[in-house]
């Protein structure tokens, strides 16, 4: 079959994905996870008439020319009961700090610092004057009783955190948590705390695909390296399997031993696709068993990183309840002419800069699908379409962001 397209590839790869049960977790724990119901406001916020200033609540109409003198009523401090206080009449006011509740009849504060006490604070000068309605916020501003204040499906940090804490809510339905499972394929691997022998590498991948699958929430299965040998990777892949996701590196593209897409068919995997009209990353095999996920990814280590960030990451947020699988591209403008062999969608290592209102993008040189170091000195992916040769300095391409603000 001829490789699919990116957007292709993607919709199999969404179809094929199961959204994961969510399960109940204590409030300190629901961050960096997906919530998985709405919340609606148990009571009305503020949930009652409240000063936002340390001042005096009055009639703003008792102050409407500078250097009127006020009685003052009582002190009314942040937690008092709204019930318990004096009414404010023409020609009161009474002191109050930020957070108390507005007693009846005022209708502004007036903050302190336009204010001159007089001695033995019965009364005070008002300097300034108020609109009616300033410096207050009624029952109900920022929220009625019964609104949705976070939706199902919505990433939760800390202003989250905030607004359920807000609602009393001392448990939340998150998730789920997809069990991951990475693992490196090539007779030439070595783990990183050997030196390799003539003719071998270290495998860098099998930390690469734990690092990414770690920045994206999840804590993942170390498999380690599986042999180019059918019996060993049989066994390998095999334990693999009983994730819901298997990432794995080499032994995907045309060469002798590349046994990874025969051997999973071996092991009851459909093979949904095997190719991507993708640079880098071409030879990509993407299939399910039940309902674990495999993306067997090709060895070249830039391949892996990108592949991972389009299509694993997706299935990892739509596993875990995320609304939307794949972050929104981002636009930036290219800070020198690109040329590339046309027919494949490039995502090019790029370092993207914020300058004068717009991302500066540069693609990095690199030397091929092999350059893993080009994606360390990168901060983003530059996306430049399957039937686009050139494209000049100053136009615009979409971005993905993999730094900062790439977590999930
Ligand atoms: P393969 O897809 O297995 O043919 O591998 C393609 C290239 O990526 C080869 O040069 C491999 O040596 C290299 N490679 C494969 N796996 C890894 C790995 N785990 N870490 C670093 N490089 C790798
Ligand atoms: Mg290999």
């Amino acid at each position: 079959m001829p490789p699919l397209s990116v957007e292709e590839a993607l919709a199999i790869v969404l179809k094929a994905t199961p959204v994961l049960p969510f399960e109940p977790v204590p409030l300190r724990e629901a961050q960096g996870w997906i919530l998985r119901e709405d919340l609606r406001a148990d009571h009305d916020y503020p949930p009652f008439d409240k000063s936002l200033m340390d001042g005096y609540a009055l009639i703003a109409s008792d102050i409407d020319t500078p250097s009127r003198r006020l009685e003052v009523l009582e002190t009314i401090e942040a937690g008092h009961d709204p019930g318990g206080l004096r009414r404010v009449e023409p020609g009161r006011a009474s002191r109050i700090m930020t957070g108390a509740p507005l007693p009846q009849g005022a209708d502004a504060v007036l903050p302190v610092e336009e204010t001159e006490t007089e001695p033995g604070g019965r009364a005070f000068i008002a300097h300034g004057t108020v609109r009616s309605g300033a410096n207050l916020a009624r029952r109900g501003d920022d929220a009625r009783a019964g609104d949705r204040l976070l939706e199902a499906g919505e990433f939760i940090g800390p202003a989250e955190i905030a607004v359920l804490a807000a609602c009393g809510r001392t448990s939340v339905k998150v998730g789920g948590r997809p069990r991951v499972a990475v693992m490196a394929t090539g007779d030439e691997l070595v783990e990183p705390d050997r030196t390799p022998g003539p003719g071998q590498i270290r495998n860098s991948n099998g930390s690469l695909l734990a690092a990414l699958v770690r920045r994206f929430g999840v804590e993942p299965v170390e498999l380690g390296i599986a042999p180019d040998d059918p019996e060993g990777l049989r066994e390998r892949l095999k334990a693999g399997l009983e994730h819901d996701i298997l990432i794995s590196s080499g032994g995907v593209s045309m060469g002798e031993k590349d046994l990874v897409t025969d051997t999973l068919r071996t092991l009851g995997v459909t093979i949904l696709f095997d190719r991507v009209a993708i640079r880098p990353g071409k030879p990509f095999t993407f299939g399910m068993k039940g309902r674990t996920l495999v993306f067997a990814c090709p060895g070249n280590p830039v391949s892996t990183y990108v592949i991972v960030q389009l299509f694993a990451r997706a299935a990892l947020r739509r596993m875990s309840g995320f609304r939307e699988p794949s972050p929104s591209a981002l636009r930036g403008r290219l800070e020198s002419e690109v040329r590339q062999r046309g027919g494949r969608t490039a995502y090019y290592q790029a370092r993207a800069e914020w300058r004068e209102g717009h991302y500066a993008v540069s693609i990095l040189p690199s030397s091929g699908s092999a350059d893993f170091v080009s994606c360390a000195r990168g901060n983003a992916l530059a996306r430049i379409p399957a039937e686009t040769a050139t494209i000049a300095a100053g136009a615009e391409v979409d971005l993905i962001l993999l730094d900062d603000h790439a977590d999930r």
